[in-house]
């Protein structure tokens, strides 16, 4: 499986998402239920399609292409969460990861029972004609095809009505549907093969940025926000910070390089504040007093783009989590978990 990143995705992949704001802001501020439930759901939604994404690698085909989370404008937006392009077909994936009893009826979709605003299959179906509309523009041969992905396990699914146009896919039945789409191309290959760039290209001329931006937090909120470092494992704050030790450890068994942890708290702040440069008087703030003038300027002037000098020095704030630019910091000491049965996870760079 091939994952290719269209102009609009790569152009999004230099903000922070929703979801890489909710992480930090839900550890460092008092939220409501609802939010809480809310970033749950994006958290959840995420894995989802992770684990079909991770199916289409083990049961599909090396020259599948997978494009994640394309956004349309066509009588309305609309997000394809997964497009899968076999040489015969094309494919849209709604995927949802309710950890719920699930039902649909006429057009009426109940997530323990109570109803669902925007009906998954309604999105569904609704991505799939957009897809099958665009694809059919760019030529005549292309066979489109269309999935709600109900991914969680042990889910009670109850699909009481008939339902148009795409299929509904359990987890259950995820790997024999990904081998019935290999099978399917194998069946159509006396057929014209997809021109895949092309259609990409064209798919592309559709393609609207993601319209869900993550926001940047208020002046006001600054000042409500737990400040300093917190565990990159737990997020507790409780932390054994030593500044004469290379290690931040954390009583959940995970020990963290410090010039890293002083790195991934620099980019939580980039995140939270995305709109604004980075100051030595700002982020020394954030810190708390748990890092000094100079170590903080040592670190900037080494990792991060200065501008200007003196009290007008700023730094180019790159406005994501460590995890999406941890190449660009070239660290060498791994991070460390201990568990509780003595073994050790060692992570070095992404792994
Ligand atoms: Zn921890």
């Amino acid at each position: 499986m091939i994952e290719v990143q269209t102009y609009g995705i790569k152009e999004m992949k230099k903000y922070p998402s929703l979801l890489d704001f909710s992480r930090i802001y839900t550890r460092r501020m008092k939220i409501s239920n609802k939010e809480c439930y809310l970033y749950k759901i994006k958290e959840a939604g995420l894995a989802g399609e992770d684990t079909v994404v991770d199916y289409i690698k083990r049961f599909g085909c090396e020259h599948w292409i997978v494009i994640r989370n394309m956004w349309f404008d066509d009588f309305g937006r609309c997000e394809n969460d997964l497009t899968l392009i076999t040489n015969t077909h094309c494919y849209v994936f709604e995927v949802k990861n309710y950890d719920h009893k699930y039902t649909h009826n006429n057009g009426v979709c109940r997530v323990k029972d109570k109803k669902v605003k925007n009906s998954p299959v309604a999105q569904a179906r609704k991505n799939f004609l957009n897809l099958k509309k665009i694809c059919r523009e760019f030529s005549p041969h292309i066979q489109v095809k269309g999935a709600l992905v109900l991914v969680a396990i042990d889910q009670e699914v109850d699909i009481q009505s008939s339902v148009e146009d795409i299929e509904v896919i359990l987890r259950n039945d995820l790997r024999k549907y990904i081998r019935g789409i290999a099978e399917e191309e194998r069946k159509a290959q006396q057929y014209e093969y997809i021109d895949k760039k092309g259609l990409i290209q064209y798919l592309e001329q559709y393609e609207i940025l993601n319209p869900n931006q993550a926001r940047a937090i208020t002046d006001d909120e600054m000042v409500k926000l737990r400040k300093g470092i917190c565990c990159a494992n737990c997020g507790s704050f409780d932390l054994n910070f030593n500044n004469r030790e290379k290690y931040v450890k954390c009583a959940c068994g995970f020990h963290e390089p410090r010039e890293e942890a002083i790195l991934r708290t620099i980019c939580e702040y980039s995140v939270l504040r995305s709109d604004k440069h980075l100051t030595r008087k700002e982020l020394l703030n954030f810190f708390d007093g748990q890092v000094s003038h100079v170590t903080l300027s040592n670190i900037l002037n080494k990792h991060f783009e200065k501008q200007n000098n003196g009290k007008y020095t700023y730094y180019t704030n790159m406005k994501l989590p460590i995890d999406k630019i941890r190449h660009h910091f070239k660290l060498t000491l791994p991070r460390i978990h201990y568990m509780n049965d003595q073994d050790y996870k060692i992570y070095i760079q992404n792994k």
